[in-house]
């Protein structure tokens, strides 16, 4: 039996929930919890059914001083940023790290490269590769282990337009029997255009067509084909900027000697090297009204708390449609403007992801987790223990 299975970057529920979005052939459809954090924490744990603190697959970076494949880059921090931190340095430890240091293809080098020798990095393996998940099974893994014809789409280098003709041509030669279409497209799209609702139709009218194509085609071969289209999580609109590097910054504190952060576009991530570090940044941190800090307890129904502290000592998260005005997020550096931004908490609307499918789900699907059930279940495979659940 063909099942296919599409995750459409970032198109939230808000986007399409009164939409006729695909509603004739995909009539079950539901909004999911995502995951805090950005797509590397979340799609594994649509691939594997377990939250980050289980797959070690949350932000891209954790703190590893020990096991940084950048140890050698202290020889270089007594350059000035303008010669260690700019668009070639980066340039330059992004190859070196496709290239060299076996961080794989898509390694992009968004922490200052003063500051990655403190760091390793989560994705070495591709993770739609068999085994591309270091903390549990992913779908993949199943399928190749039951000897299941599988196809997977993930190429950064392919367009979507692209995976798309390849998923028909594959569908045409009818030797696969599970499909997996990971098409990216939309997430920049969104960054840029969810404030623009003529702009956002045309787009989504662009998918509808074309995963119309994608399942008149399986339907050909096999009658009872199912498809689904999920995402990972959705864009929630920027209504306000927040310089919260001066915030810190302006109390006077030495990175490396005090503490050590990482920005990205809605959280800050902070480890410390003394208490009165600890405590004046806490503090500073607490008088912000803009977001706050997380706690253990949150991390843990979250399920993105991890004992060792690997991915921050401390988190503190921007409310919904604030951004950091200076991130390091993603290399896009500065100037860098969009109109929405993901990575709030997930009890924001705008945050969640898609599940819309051809065929009634095998239970109630509330959160990422629940895909990798649904998944084994369209393989033909038993259902396995549902994984995280809604926590609120
Ligand atoms: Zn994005």
């Amino acid at each position: 039996m063909i099942a296919i299975y599409v995750l459409i970057d970032a198109l939230g529920w808000q986007y399409l929930k009164d939409k006729k979005f695909l509603d004739d052939i995909l009539p079950h459809r539901l909004p999911m919890r995502t995951v805090l954090g950005f797509s590397s924490g979340a799609i594994p744990t649509i691939l594997t059914g377990v939250p980050p603190s289980v797959t070690g697959h949350w932000n891209l970076f954790y703190f590893d001083p020990k096991g940084s494949p950048f140890r050698w880059l202290k020889y270089f921090s007594f350059l000035p940023d303008a010669v260690l931190d700019n668009r070639y340095s980066r340039k330059i430890i992004k190859e070196l790290g496709r290239r060299v240091l076996g961080m794989g293809s898509l390694f992009e080098c968004s922490v200052s490269p003063r500051y990655l020798p403190w760091f390793n990095y989560v994705e070495k393996k591709n993770i739609y590769d068999h085994g591309g998940i270091s903390g549990a099974k992913s779908i993949f893994d199943d399928l190749q282990a039951a000897g299941i014809a599988h196809k997977i789409y993930s190429y950064h280098h392919l367009t979507d337009a692209e995976i798309i003709n390849h998923a028909l041509e594959d569908l045409a030669n009818n030797k696969t029997s599970f499909f997996f279409l990971y098409l990216s497209e939309m997430d920049m799209f969104l960054h840029m255009n969810c404030k623009d609702p003529a702009k956002v139709e045309e787009r989504l009218q662009w998918y509808d067509g074309q995963l119309r194509r994608v399942y008149a085609e399986a339907k050909k071969h096999d009658p009872s084909a199912s498809m689904t289209v999920i995402s990972d999580h959705g864009m929630t609109p920027i209504e306000n900027h927040f310089d919260l590097v001066k915030q810190v910054n302006d109390l006077g504190l030495k990175q490396l000697s005090d503490y050590l952060v990482v920005y990205d576009s809605t959280m800050a991530r902070f480890w410390f090297f003394n208490e009165n570090a600890r405590e004046r940044i806490q503090e500073r941190l607490a008088s912000l009204s803009c977001g706050r800090i997380l706690s253990d307890d949150e991390l843990k129904s979250l399920g993105i708390y991890f004992s060792d502290r690997r991915f921050g000592e401390l988190v503190f998260l921007l409310n919904p449609g604030w951004l950091t005005s200076e991130s390091d997020f993603n290399g896009s550096g500065k100037g860098w403007m969009p109109k929405g931004m993901h990575g709030y908490h997930p009890e924001d609307p705008y945050s969640d992801a898609i599940f819309l499918s051809s065929s009634a789900p095998p239970f109630a699907v509330l959160a990422l987790a629940d895909v990798y059930p649904c998944m084994r279940k369209a393989a033909g495979l038993p259902l396995a223990e549902p994984g995280v659940r809604r926590t609120s």
